[in-house]
């Protein structure tokens, strides 16, 4: 899995592709995607009109909350890759726990059986906290490949990365740039100017020497290219610590634990 691709929520269908085109031709190739997005059709169009071989793209798209439970599944992997033209997904999350009932742990078993038919290479889990990924693990079968979660300075959510390292779970962070938020932050511009690069290559770069898998969203075509272009310098100790000393745990999106949908 790139540890650098491309979100697209709340991009509307008709916009997204063009978006993805964009990412694409800057050089992208993981595309992370949800079936409430609605948007699956825009990013499957991208896709054909690429040309790349399948195998060079990595898709990933998400299960929503009204399809948890032992069957909903499978008709929503199957209306997903209708939506996106394709045979199967690289990575099939489950998008929230909604852990008033144990409809998530039905769901996980179910999304097994489609990585065994093939329709998801990889499955994974999205926004569970560490106590609901210790009873996916009670379960006994496979453990999420990833754990996609809200992530970024303002929000470092030490207790769920712990739980996933713990677990061999790789962290992928979802609003990464905490959508603009911690762009302004003092210690951000203040590495930006040091490297004479944008205050949003700086958070990238500090989730990728963390070791987060990163999936910023922009339909702005600079902003697509600047974002993937983060390897040509590196933040010390020293910008990593100040950065890391943003955290106010502050969330952009609702709390696991009680969102339901
Ligand atoms: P991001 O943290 O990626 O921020 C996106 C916002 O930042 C947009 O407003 C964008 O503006 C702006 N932006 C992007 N690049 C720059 C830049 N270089 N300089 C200044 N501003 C910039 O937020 P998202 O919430 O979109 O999260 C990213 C992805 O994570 C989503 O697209 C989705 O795929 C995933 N996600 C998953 C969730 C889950 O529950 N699993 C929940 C939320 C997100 P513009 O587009 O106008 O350029």
């Amino acid at each position: 899995m790139p540890q650098l691709g491309f979100g697209v929520y709340q991009v509307p269908d008709d916009d997204t592709q063009r978006a993805v085109e964009v990412a694409l031709e800057a050089g992208y190739r993981s595309i992370d995607t949800a079936a409430v997005y609605g948007n699956e059709r825009g990013v499957g169009r991208a896709l054909a009109a690429s040309g790349l071989p399948r195998n060079e793209v990595f898709v990933t798209t998400k299960l929503w909350i009204t399809d948890l439970g032992p069957t909903a599944p499978y008709d929503a992997i199957d209306a997903s890759l209708d939506r996106l033209g394709l045979d199967a997904v690289d990575l099939y999350l489950i998008h929230w726990p909604a852990p008033s009932t144990d409809a998530y742990l039905d769901a996980w078993q179910a999304l097994e059986s489609i990585a065994a038919d093939g329709k998801a290479r990889s499955v994974g889990v999205s926004n569970f906290l560490p106590e609901h990924l210790d009873r996916v693990e009670a379960l006994g079968g496979t453990i999420p490949a990833v754990n996609q979660i809200e992530l970024h300075p303002a929000l470092t959510n030490r207790d769920s990365v712990e739980a996933n390292r713990r677990l061999g779970i790789a962290t992928e962070a979802w609003s990464p740039l905490a959508q603009g938020a911690v762009l302004g932050e003092p210690a951000v511009t203040a590495a930006a100017a040091a490297h004479g690069v944008s205050a949003a290559q700086i958070v990238l770069r500090w989730h990728l020497q963390h070791g987060n898998v990163v999936i910023p969203k922009s339909v702005t075509p600079a902003r697509i290219a600047t974002n993937l272009d983060v390897l040509a310098f590196e933040l010390d100790p020293s910008e990593m610590t100040a950065i890391d000393a943003i955290d106010r745990g502050a969330r952009t999106g609702p709390h696991p634990a009680t969102f339901h949908g």
